[in-house]
């Protein structure tokens, strides 16, 4: 399988194959599009089954960090990075110090952050080498998912209005898939809003916790999509819905911090003619660019837009989400091709303007 023929190349800028001997080192760069401004995304650290699932998964990934950032406003554009190993195993400084050198050559067009098997210690790490690196402790707010989870918690509220006709949260359930960053802090924020949560996780401690400290019902990890609750929250790897997925599943909508949970963009479609209703991903987990816009634009060789305060870029995701769930019930298409379309639209124009 080549780069070029890959069906999610997508006109990518740039995709950068990265190894280091001593480390054993294998990663990818890839930079979807920088007409907004550098690209941003964060590095997951996954064993993936072969290279083809790793590029796949990175050119995907990036593609959505551009839509991401165009429809957030943020003035960057969308790149992501993958390193392919078992992080409980391969992880090592120096390991991360070879990456963070990579990175370093790509210099000013990308930098990086947390995702999946990737932390703030992570991050931190990487910051001794190079300073194109954000979710950092030491030089801005720390772990973006924080600002991910509030962000997807706002989301919500606009599923809430739009196909449950209220805005608070007392006695909805919630189906949680993957309790990790976004998902647990989704968790503590829905319990305290009243919902009812049934978790699930491939790692059975974090179930267990998850159980005692928000007093939720637990689900299998391949049964979490086939609960019967009003909203599914995918928080853990992509592509967890599919067409089979869809015909099993028991909800209102779905609503979470996962990047890319749909298999394709088009199952949108079997969706709504399910009647569920589907709050595109980028833009309802835009909560930890929007939330690290201050670290980012610290970073050398950016110039980017005054933001309002944190609380009110949070706010506009539900502001966003009302206004593409309105448009798409008024047009007779999804919330997906909307938001598709207007990422696209305002990147395009940006990428036409005069220099
Ligand atoms: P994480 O690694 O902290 O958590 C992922 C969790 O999912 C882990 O606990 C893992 O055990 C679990 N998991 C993996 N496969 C599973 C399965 N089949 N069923 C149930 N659980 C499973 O990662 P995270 O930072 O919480 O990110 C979660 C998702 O949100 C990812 O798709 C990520 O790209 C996306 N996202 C994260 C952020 C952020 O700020 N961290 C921002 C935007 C989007």
């Amino acid at each position: 399988m080549t780069v070029w023929q890959s069906q999610r190349f997508d006109d990518h800028e740039q995709v950068t194959f990265f190894s280091d001997g001593p480390t054993r080192l294998r990663a990818i760069v890839a930079i979807h599009s920088t007409a907004l401004g550098p690209a941003i995304g964060g590095t997951r650290f996954w064993p993936y089954p072969d290279d083809a699932s790793a590029l796949d998964d990175v050119l995907r990934l990036s593609r959505a960090m551009s839509y991401k950032c165009a429809l957030a406003g943020v003035g960057l554009g969308g790149g992501k990075a993958v390193i392919i190993g078992d992080p409980a195993r391969r992880k090592t400084t120096a390991l991360l110090h070879a990456y963070a050198r990579h990175v370093n050559r790509i210099g000013s067009y990308f930098s990086t952050g947390e995702d999946v098997g990737f932390s703030v210690a992570d991050c931190e790490t990487m910051r001794q080498v190079t300073p194109y690196v954000a979710g950092t402790t030491s030089a801005g707010i720390g772990d973006p998912s924080v600002g991910t989870a509030q962000g997807v918690l706002e989301g919500m509220k606009a599923v809430l209005e739009a196909r449950f006709e209220r805005d608070d949260f007392r006695g909805v359930h919630v189906a949680v898939q993957g309790l990790g960053n976004v998902g647990w802090r989704l968790c503590e924020l829905l319990q305290s809003a009243g919902a009812r949560l049934t978790v699930a996780d491939i790692r059975p401690e974090l179930v267990a916790r998850a159980a005692e400290r928000f007093r939720a019902e637990t689900a299998a990890p391949d049964a979490i999509h086939a609960v019967a609750a009003d909203i599914f929250a995918p928080c853990a790897l992509g592509g967890v819905i599919g067409r089979a997925t869809i015909d099993a599943l028991r909800v209102k909508a779905i609503a979470g911090g996962a990047n890319n949970p749909l298999v394709s963009e088009d199952l949108a479609e079997a969706l709504a003619r399910r009647g569920i209703l589907f709050a595109p991903d980028f833009v309802i987990n835009a909560g930890g660019v929007l939330s690290a816009a201050e670290e980012l634009a610290a970073i050398p060789g950016r110039r980017l837009p005054k933001f309002p305060p944190l609380a009110e870029r949070l706010a506009n995701i539900r502001t966003k989400l009302r206004d593409i769930f309105a448009c798409a019930r008024a047009e007779g298409t999804t919330p997906m091709a909307v938001a598709v379309r207007q990422a696209k639209e305002a990147i395009a124009c940006e990428a036409s303007a005069p220099a």
